[in-house]
């Protein structure tokens, strides 16, 4: 599965923590990313994360891009909700384009943590069926 990983700055080390958790998991999957929270995974871990812009430079609307062609099966998207964002309107059309393809999406850890499990579980099974072709 293709897995997206973004963390505004103030979760982000919730995602590190988040990434060493589940790091196993992680591992049997194609992981993309923004540029920073990328960076910060691939230090404390030993995954291997394909890293688009940073979120402010235009890594939500790359990620977003590739939402709306279905090419991502989940994403893991902490959002900061105390802190005002100068790309709000890309995270809030990334969070749409979730929406309109279907794809499974987290936006705080406690979600994730419950579809990380699902997905190891197996419950991801049905987006297989359901995907085009990534380059
Ligand atoms: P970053 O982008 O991982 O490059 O910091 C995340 C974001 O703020 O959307």
């Amino acid at each position: 599965m293709r897995i997206a990983l973004i963390a505004h700055d103030k979760k982000k080390p919730d995602m590190v923590q988040f990434a060493i958790a589940y790091e196993k998991i992680l591992a049997k999957h194609e992981l993309y990313g923004t540029g920073t929270t990328g960076t910060k995974v691939m230090e404390a871990t030993n995954l291997t994360v394909k890293r688009f812009k940073s979120g402010p430079l235009g890594g939500d609307q790359q990620i977003g891009a590739l939402v709306a062609d279905n090419k991502f099966d989940l994403i893991l998207f902490f959002r900061d909700p105390l802190t005002a964002q100068p790309h709000e309107p890309d995270v809030s059309a990334l969070i749409r384009l979730c929406d309109v393809r279907q794809v499974p999406l987290a936006t705080n850890m406690g979600t994730a943590e419950v579809l990380i499990k699902g997905l190891e579980r197996g419950d991801f099974a049905w987006r297989e069926e359901d995907k085009d072709g990534f380059e």
